[in-house]
């Protein structure tokens, strides 16, 4: 492990059940970075996240966060050592109220006390969420409840944030403003980001390195600018 690398992860295998789905997956992914990950449908991106921070059991290969193994670690524990997954669907309890949802957030945290301050830096982060935070979150516009679900994750104080598909539905002025958002939280926190996205403009436009998936593999690495700005590349292994 060299000083700055974060999540490395090596011979990576999982599926669901009997079917396999990712195959061989090798990642390293260095801290302050945002490392996005493309591909096309059902080429294992979400499957990728839920294995990492342990929805999905691996069943073969290795996840070291900060050089501790992962295996067989509980969610919880996963959560407490600073992986914070933020799933497709962005998973707001419409039933429970913003500050119901965002103090989910903290609630594997032993440190109550700072639990206590990341939720209120979470509302000056997201002024809207800080006006309606005793709005339920089936009352939130789309964009709302993206804000409410990375800033639940933010709760916890995560070292590696883990975002499926964040502009999904959202309109392109909401894509935008997540996207400078998390640049922000990178540069001003150290926040690494591994972020799936289907929208591969608005991902290169923000990360810093991108992985291509095809068929549950990881098939290229390149620095997020190289793939967006170079026409062979892109065509050859995103087909535009
Ligand atoms: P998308 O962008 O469409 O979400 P993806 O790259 O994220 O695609 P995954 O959702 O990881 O891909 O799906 C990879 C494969 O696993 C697909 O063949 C999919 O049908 C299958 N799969 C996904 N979730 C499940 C599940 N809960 N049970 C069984 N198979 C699943």
């Amino acid at each position: 492990m060299t000083a700055q690398e974060l999540l490395t992860v090596r011979d990576l295998a999982a599926g669901y059940g009997a079917v396999p789905v990712l195959r061989d997956v090798d990642l390293t992914i260095h801290a302050g970075t945002i490392v996005a990950v493309v591909g096309a449908n059902g080429a294992g991106k979400t499957t990728l996240l839920r294995t990492l921070c342990g929805m999905v059991p691996a069943s073969a290969g290795q996840v070291v966060l900060a050089g501790a193994d992962l295996r067989g670690v509980p969610v919880e524990e996963v959560v407490r050592r600073g992986m914070a997954h933020v799933p497709e669907g962005r998973g707001v309890i419409g039933e429970l109220t913003v500050h119901e949802n965002l103090r989910l957030g903290g609630l594997w945290r032993r440190d109550r006390a700072d639990a206590a301050r990341a939720l209120d830096e979470v509302y000056q982060l997201f002024e809207p969420l800080a006006r309606r935070r005793r709005w339920h979150g089936h009352q939130l516009s789309g964009g709302e409840r993206q804000m409410l679900a990375l800033g639940r994750a933010l709760v916890a104080r995560p070292r590696l944030l883990l975002l499926d598909e964040p502009s999904l539905g959202l309109a392109p002025r909401v894509i935008t403003q997540i996207m400078a958002l998390l640049r922000r939280l990178r540069d001003e926190t150290g926040l690494t980001v591994l972020l799936v996205e289907q929208n591969v403009h608005g991902a290169l436009s923000v990360a810093d390195e991108a992985v291509v998936m095809s068929l549950g593999r990881i098939v290229v690495r390149a620095p997020a600018a190289r793939l967006r700005d170079d026409e062979s590349l892109r065509h050859h292994y995103l087909g535009f």
